[in-house]
């Protein structure tokens, strides 16, 4: 083996190496910003959130274990934050709810929080249409001893809303939480309200979209969905009205 060719070896392999570690760097530097926002309670969460973490929740250990496998999973920023969920839970819990629907499971951080919430004798409609997600959910339902509560609807949400007001179950539901696919909100909003008993609450994720909805751009449907969705309820007098600065948006609309 030639001079030449050991150092053009070498200066491949550093080549290679450089890349690998730049890649690494950055791809270490994504997930390490997605995870600064309150769902890993990890050092990286701003001071002050992380005070408000530190202070008030009061996570079930298995509720660890989802936020923790979720956080190892590629699409992780999906998860609901965990003191947005413990929220939510406290107001099903206040208003005494026992039939609840979550629109949208994903690896079921909420579903399983609000089914640990709910009565023995209560149910949570899980609608979702992803079998890889849901099956991620599973495990964690039944080691939690819950997952009797939890009744698991494979099918486009819209469809499971719609059975149930064909099945008479308009008016019988306490809190529905809306966070799948965003184009369908207004829909959803619409379904959930019908189903809804007076009292109960329905509570809408993304509502701020990372700021997007200032300025929706002419071809963003999701931002423009929940704009449109946003001004609606503004003046929607079947309802009490409160969007909050948590997480990425939430609003809560309380049925009169
Ligand atoms: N609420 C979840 C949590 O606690 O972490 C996060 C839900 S994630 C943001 C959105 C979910 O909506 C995904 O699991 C996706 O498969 C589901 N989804 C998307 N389109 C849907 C549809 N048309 N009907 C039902 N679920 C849908
Ligand atoms: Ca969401």
């Amino acid at each position: 083996m030639s001079f030449r060719s050991i150092s053009r070896e070498a200066l491949v392999g550093s080549i290679t190496l450089g890349l690998v570690f730049v890649v690494g760097y950055i791809l270490g530097k994504k997930k390490s910003s997605r995870m600064n926002i309150g769902k890993s309670h990890s050092t990286k969460v701003n001071p002050l959130l992380q005070y408000v973490l530190n202070n008030s929740m009061r996570e079930h250990p298995i509720l660890k274990k989802v936020r923790m496998m979720t956080m190892e999973y590629c699409h992780n920023s999906m998860m609901v934050s965990s003191e947005q969920s413990q929220f939510m839970v406290n107001l099903a819990k206040l208003i005494k709810a026992k039939k609840a629907i979550e629109i949208g499971v994903y690896t079921g951080y909420n579903t399983l929080n609000m089914a640990l919430a709910l009565p023995d004798d209560g149910v949570l409609v899980a609608c979702d249409i992803s079998e890889t997600y849901t099956n991620m959910a599973k495990p964690f339902w039944k080691e939690a001893g819950v997952e009797n509560k939890i009744d698991l609807r494979l099918q486009p949400a819209l469809k499971t809303l719609d059975d149930f007001l064909a099945d008479g179950q308009a008016e019988t539901f306490d809190f529905v939480f809306i966070d799948a696919d965003k184009v369908n909100v207004d829909a959803y909003y619409e379904k959930s309200l019908l189903l809804l008993r007076k009292g109960g609450i329905i509570a809408i994720d993304n509502v701020l979209w990372g700021g997007k909805v200032l300025d929706p751009a002419p071809d963003d449907e999701d931002t423009i969905a929940l704009d449109k969705l946003n001004k609606k309820l503004h003046k929607d007098i079947r309802i009490n009205l409160s969007m909050l600065m948590v997480a990425d948006g939430l609003t809560l609309a309380f049925k009169l």
